[in-house]
């Protein structure tokens, strides 16, 4: 009775990490398939392939997901998708408007789940800023989304779909825009959807995103970083870099004792980066911590011989967060110690703080992920 009482123990608990882990779209849901996914459902049922392009453009270029919309489409074929097929799509539970202009969405999934995305305008383009998981795993001491802890991965039909859901409220479907994935989770631990959202969203019969317009931010998780340097649609990498010592970001980023400083310096070296271009090391400031002009001249050291551009963040100070943001004066000087020697500095201006839309300021209360859940959050660090 005992044993089979762990046993399904065990077993719930194995289904939950599944869950957790799931990310494999469904067979039926056309907004987790790429295009070259969707024409293979087409042929599957006899159906020419053209007509999976012409479904492609009206979901992406033209923001459609009711088929009944897709006049050029025969009745029949209609008939089919609509008994066959779903187009899930985030709904937007509400949009919040900062008085920068920055717009924080509240979006609930299929599942009931939610998640948020910011569209912040002139910076100097037009940007989205999208999450990737619900929640995170990482819980770097002073962001709010990881407090959160893991509640699910993202599908990419939800990745993306967020991007349709913005452009086309946004009235951005045929404007470019930039797209950086800094929402809530760590793309990098939920790497296949990411990398199916990314081809969803690159394809020229959809959106026509360039991956130059992508940028992916990330805590360094080594493994993914490397296969990701041998994507044919690469992103512009950032990293959340932090401190300039093992002892300073071990204390700030967990992950850090997994993959370390130096080795993810190494990466950097090693990282095909384009021509012309940089890898962007995002520093958030914190008073006392990582400010002073020795921590500045210790990440010049430390960059030097990586194609790197630094951007400091002023730390978003929130209850519970148990860091203070740094004076102008502070952040000028370390911006300038590391100009002095050489590097590629800027200093992130915060934008919709007083919506709670900016850096590690996303969270969604009430989603608090399951004992199981969070066993497998530990289990990942
Ligand atoms: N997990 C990814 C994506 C999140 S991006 C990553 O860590 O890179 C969000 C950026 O905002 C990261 O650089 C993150 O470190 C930073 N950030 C998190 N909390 C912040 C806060 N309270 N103030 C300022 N920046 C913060």
């Amino acid at each position: 009775m005992v044993r089979l009482d762990r046993r399904a123990k065990i077993e719930k608990f194995l289904e939950v990490i599944q869950a957790v882990k799931d990310t494999a779209p469904t067979s039926t849901d056309l907004a987790e398939l790429d295009l070259a996914g969707l024409e293979e459902a087409f042929a599957a049922r006899g159906w020419e392939r053209f007509r999976a392009r012409q479904v492609f453009a009206w979901i992406y270029r033209r923001g459609v997901t009711d088929v009944d919309a897709m006049t050029d489409l025969p009745r029949d074929l209609r008939t089919a998708l609509n008994t066959e097929f779903t187009i899930g799509t985030p709904q937007v539970a509400s949009r919040e408007q900062s008085a920068d202009g920055t717009e924080k969405f509240l979006l609930t999934l299929a599942d009931g789940r939610h998640i948020e995305s910011v569209f912040i305008p002139d910076t100097p383009s037009m940007t989205f800023c999208i999450s990737t998981q619900v929640g995170c795993a990482m819980a770097c001491a002073f962001c709010l989304t990881g407090k959160m802890g893991l509640v699910r991965n993202l599908t990419a039909g939800e990745i993306a779909g967020q991007v349709r859901v913005l452009a086309r409220s946004l009235g951005f479907l045929d404007r470019p825009f930039n797209i950086v994935l800094m929402g809530m989770g760590e793309p990098l631990h939920n790497y296949d959807a990411v990398m199916q959202a990314m081809r969803i969203l690159c394809d020229e019969h959809g959106f026509h995103l360039s991956p130059r317009r992508v940028t992916l931010s990330t805590v360094g998780i080594l493994p993914a970083l490397e296969k990701l340097g041998r994507e044919e649609l690469m992103p512009n990498l950032a990293i959340s870099l932090h401190a300039p010592t093992d002892a300073q970001r071990g204390a700030l980023v967990p992950i850090n004792k997994k993959y370390g400083v130096a080795e993810v310096i190494a990466a950097c070296k090693r990282f095909p980066v384009r021509k012309r271009d940089r890898i962007t090391f995002e520093y958030v400031m914190l008073a006392g911590v990582n400010d002073s002009v020795d921590d500045a001249r210790k990440l010049a050291r430390l960059l030097d011989g990586v194609k790197a551009k630094v951007n400091l963040i002023p730390l978003n100070a929130a209850a519970g967060i148990p860091f203070e943001r740094p004076s102008d004066d502070v952040v000028d000087r370390f911006a300038r110690t590391l100009a002095e020697r050489g590097v590629t500095v800027s200093v992130r201006k915060s934008r919709g703080r007083d919506i709670r839309a900016a850096c590690g300021q996303l969270i969604v209360e009430g989603q608090r992920p399951s004992p199981a859940q969070r066993l497998a959050t530990l289990a990942f660090r």
